[in-house]
Order: structure tokens, then sequence, then C-alpha cells
């Protein structure tokens, strides 16, 4: 398969794509996108991992999502799965104060630390979920706090929504920063775009969410990731080519793909 772009992070084992996930798959083959499927929680780990093994440029991560902390959360299974030679991080892990209100912020931050430990254990990279609540506190500012004490290792904050200067930290600690679809149709982090390097820059889909222009309304699926490709080219003023080699770069340096 010819290594075209790469989707850092959707979810192609997601009950979405059920009806018809083998023309999903080979649509996205022939179309030389290689993706990163984000496990939520222990069945969708599993579910990512098993597609990664039987499918050439598809690799999985594993991790039980913050907004799903609920959950009982398994560590030795989680452990054992991230020591898969296609799982290339730990995550989506973090802090999401968006669905989950304040008082459960403590919760949220003891299973995030767990997944950091797992990271540091497996010398895999971490693959960040991080979500401001409606109103309040930054959760990006608990998370790089959180980061700064436990983490030994480095990875990619997806579907960035933080302001410039806490982009701009996440950098200084080695962090990637990632976009969806979301920058095809609004205007919102252009700055952030523009200002911090592009070799710091990573691009996904977050399939079946957030689906690029001009295909929205349609579900969202890893190939549209050419279109986060060259929104980035545009809002940067950088030619296309330059930008999808560099992210190549980007993403074989964190995730090793
Ligand atoms: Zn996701």
């Amino acid at each position: 398969m010819e290594k075209r772009y790469i989707d850092i992070h959707a979810h192609m084992q997601f009950s979405a794509y059920d009806a018809d996930r083998a023309e999903l798959l080979s649509r996205t083959q022939s179309e030389g996108v290689q993706v990163i499927n984000v496990g939520t929680d222990l069945a969708m780990s599993e579910s990512a991992v098993a597609l990664a093994e039987a499918h050439e440029g598809l690799y999985a991560t594993v991790a039980l999502h913050p907004a799903d902390g609920e959950q009982d959360f398994d560590r030795p299974a989680y452990e054992a799965l991230a020591k898969h030679s296609k799982v290339v991080a730990v995550g989506e892990c973090g802090l999401d104060y968006f669905h989950l209100s304040e008082d459960t912020a403590r919760s949220q931050r003891a299973l995030f630390i767990q997944h950091i430990e797992i990271a540091n254990a497996v010398g895999k990279p971490l693959m960040l979920h991080i979500r401001n609540g409606k109103e309040g506190r930054s959760a990006y500012k608990d998370a790089l706090d959180i980061l700064r004490e436990h983490a030994r290792v480095k990875g990619n904050v997806h579907f960035f929504a933080g302001t410039l200067e806490e982009a701009k930290e996440f950098i200084e600690l080695g962090f990637t920063i990632s976009f969806t679809g979301v920058i095809t149709f609004t205007s919102d982090y252009d700055e952030v775009i523009c200002e911090i390097p592009l070799d710091m820059i990573m691009a996904e889909t977050d399939a079946p969410y957030v689906t690029p222009a001009p295909f929205r309304g349609k579900r969202n699926e890893p190939i549209y990731v050419q279109e986060v490709y060259k929104a980035i080219a545009r809002i940067k003023g950088i030619d296309e080519e330059i930008v999808r080699a560099q992210i190549l770069a980007n993403a074989q340096r964190v995730f090793g793909v």
C-alpha cells in the first residue's frame, strides 16, 4: 500500500461502520490513507487492535475515555493490550470537563494519571483528549500540570481547542497538536495553526464525528482527512505537498508509523 496520508485519530471500529466496514477499508487503502484507530473503552480498544492486526496501514491506541470514566478501569487488561506491536499510543485519555460535572474532576485526574503510568511503563506516547467545561477552569491548564508531574513520555493533543498560549506550553513539553475537519468550516483555530510550527502539527478526522467541508452532513471517514491537510496548507500559506510530507514525518517521529 502506498502511504499518502495518515489520519492520526479515528474510530473505524465504532458501530457507525458495522454495515459497510469492508468497503470503508478498501476505500481507505486505495486512497493511501493510514489510520490510527483510537480506543475509548476496553471493548473498543480490543476492536481497534483486532482491526490493526488484520489490516496493513491500520494502527491502534488503547484507553478508557475520560467521559466514560464511570466504568471500572481494568488496568492490567489495558496495560497488556498497550504492549501489542500495533498499539502506537495510550489514549484517548485526559480530562473532559464538558461531559462531566466539576465534582468528577478528581476521579478523572486519577484515571488520567493511571493512563500516564501505563504509557510510561510501556514507553509509548499519549493520545490526549482534553476538553474545557462550559464555564470555569481550563482542562488544558490542569492537564499540563498533571503531565509535568507524571509523564515521562510525550504524545499528541487530539482535537485541540485551547488557547494559543496553551498550545505553546504543550509544544514546549514536546507534545504535537492535532486538528480535525472543524478547521475547514470555522476560522476559530486559524491563529493557533498559523503561529505553531508545522513540525508540531498533526491531522485527524475523529471519524465518525465532525465531517469536514465539503462533505458536511455525510458520515465522516478517514479518507476525508485530505481536506484537513488542505486546510492546514491554506491557513498557513504553505504548499500542500510540503504539508503532506511534514505531517507524515511528524507521525513517524511521534507514533513510529
Ligand atoms: Zn476520538
